[in-house]
């Protein structure tokens, strides 16, 4: 299990998160990450992985 958390003072919306792990992350109304599920395991750790190796502020943090 792998817990996800976003920073939203990091986040500016550049969306990649959303974009690459749609089924961990998705949007608020201006664009800034939401988490979707907050404890990933099995197919969505690798989702977790790609959301946060990408996303240019370092707004993701994964914790295992
Ligand atoms: S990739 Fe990073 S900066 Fe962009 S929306 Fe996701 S958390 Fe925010």
């Amino acid at each position: 299990m792998t817990g996800v958390s976003v920073d939203p003072d990091r986040c500016t919306g550049h969306g990649r998160c959303y974009t690459l792990a749609p089924e961990v992350f998705d949007a608020d109304e201006v664009g800034h990450c939401v988490v979707l599920v907050q404890d990933v395991s099995g197919d969505l750790e690798p989702q977790a992985v790609a959301g946060e190796q990408n996303c240019p502020e370092q707004a993701i943090t994964l914790s295992r």
